[in-house]
């Protein structure tokens, strides 16, 4: 449904062979202002670039050849300045991106249930962390609760230290290894959000990563041939600069549950209008419409529809 992809340059590809030399795990500021202004590259496309290639797992995961590569990221807007909420693909191969989900036999986690975990060393400056973290914890609760899945959704104890292959790579720390199916990866400042789209910093609420396994050509995994690249896991950041709360906008449960339902693979949907004062609407209204419109934190009909296409005959698909 969000058409618009993101193609990487050739002037990004010739980036992409000098950051593949560097250590990407060390890749500094420094460096990216470096190559930034002598290669005329919007921050988009530096970003599309540096993570285009596959990291291998730490730890012998026993899956293919234990390389994973970040395949995709959606993001949701405020909506308020007539801007909806994306999708970037990070692996450019021709025109056709394929969707991406979960396969029960290539679990990290060796488990058929889906794990999550909440990142707590990454709160947010403007709702306690425990406050946060019960919201997200209820966002998890609402889809685990959905008839038509049996997702026995599990929580993995809070990690203290921080995790996520995204945030490491652009120096918010974090780590290269597998957390859970969905890490809720918490909070980040403005300025990461801006490498995802112009000033996204002011308008991107969170954004959720999906990371597949990979061959050893960098060539996403369908494994089961379902014409949908198979996810290792998904990575959910919140945005820093926004002010956060508990049942009123920004609420976290009802973005976590959007975000959720992405890490859960669904893509957007709903049609967008403006109203007036140019702010976005959606018809069908859903969860998983590309821009926030006030606390939601029960599933619509129109989610439920895209959940149970997708989860309906889990595990045995
Ligand atoms: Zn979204």
């Amino acid at each position: 449904m969000n058409g618009h992809n993101l193609k990487i340059s050739w002037v990004a590809a010739i980036v992409l062979l000098t950051i593949a030399c560097q250590d990407k795990e060390v890749l500094k500021k420094e460096e990216d202002q470096k190559i930034l202004p002598k290669m005329s590259l919007s921050s988009k496309n530096l970003l599309m670039s540096s993570i285009a290639e596959s990291y291998t797992l730490p730890s012998k995961a026993n899956i293919g050849n234990n390389k994973v590569k970040v395949y995709m990221a959606e993001y949701l807007t405020n909506g308020k300045n007539g801007a909806a909420g994306n999708i970037i693909y990070f692996n450019d191969r021709g025109n056709k991106h394929l969707d991406a989900d979960f396969v029960p036999t290539l679990s990290l986690d060796v488990s058929k249930d889906i794990s999550y975990a909440v990142d707590m060393s990454r709160p947010s400056s403007s709702l306690n962390v425990q406050v946060t973290e019960k919201a997200i914890d209820r966002a998890m609760q609402t889809w685990d609760h959905v008839k038509c899945s049996d997702l026995r959704i599990k929580k993995i104890q809070s990690s203290t230290t921080s995790t996520g292959l995204i945030p490491l790579i652009y120096g918010y720390g974090g780590s290269s290894g597998y957390v859970a199916d969905i890490n809720h990866g918490g909070f980040l400042p403005a300025r990461f959000f801006d490498l995802i789209a112009p000033n996204g910093g002011n308008f991107i609420l969170a954004v959720t990563f999906t990371i597949v396994f990979s061959d050893q050509f960098g060539n996403p995994l369908d494994s089961d041939h379902d014409n949908k690249a198979d996810v290792a896991w998904r990575e959910i950041y919140y945005n820093n600069s926004l002010n956060w709360n508990d049942g009123s906008d920004y609420d976290v449960e009802s973005i976590a549950l959007h975000e959720s339902g992405h890490g859960l693979s669904q893509a957007h949907f709903g049609k967008a209008f403006r109203s007036g004062n140019g702010k976005l609407h959606f018809a069908p209204k859903a969860v998983m419409n590309a821009a926030y419109s006030g606390v939601q934190t029960e599933i619509s009909k129109t989610d439920l529809g895209g959940h149970c296409s997708i989860w309906g005959s889990w595990p045995k698909n």
